[in-house]
């Protein structure tokens, strides 16, 4: 039996003040949970705040974006698309 909860399927949700965002991992914005047309995207500064809370990550080879556990080592992740090296954005 497997958990229902978690999987690839989940969107993480982040809180902005009083906004509510979830990740578009396809899109690579932020979007307000109760007006879509309210968006963040992931390569602004906020974008990049909220990419770090998150742990979104965009591959700077071919921009796939994924949400990587914080409690990985992000130094030694790999794109699973392209295979290039991730190295968030945000510590540069
Ligand atoms: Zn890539």
């Amino acid at each position: 039996m497997e958990e229902k909860q978690g999987g690839p399927w989940a969107l993480p949700i982040v809180q902005v003040g009083p906004t509510q965002y979830f990740a578009d991992l396809r899109l690579r914005q932020f979007r307000d949970v109760s007006n879509p047309h309210n968006y963040v995207d992931f390569d602004s500064e906020q974008g990049r705040q909220m990419c770090e809370r998150t742990g979104v990550v965009v591959c700077r080879e071919c921009r796939m974006a994924a949400i990587i556990s914080t409690a990985l080592k992000r130094e030694e992740l790999r794109c699973m698309n392209c295979l290039a090296l991730l190295v968030p954005r945000v510590r540069l």
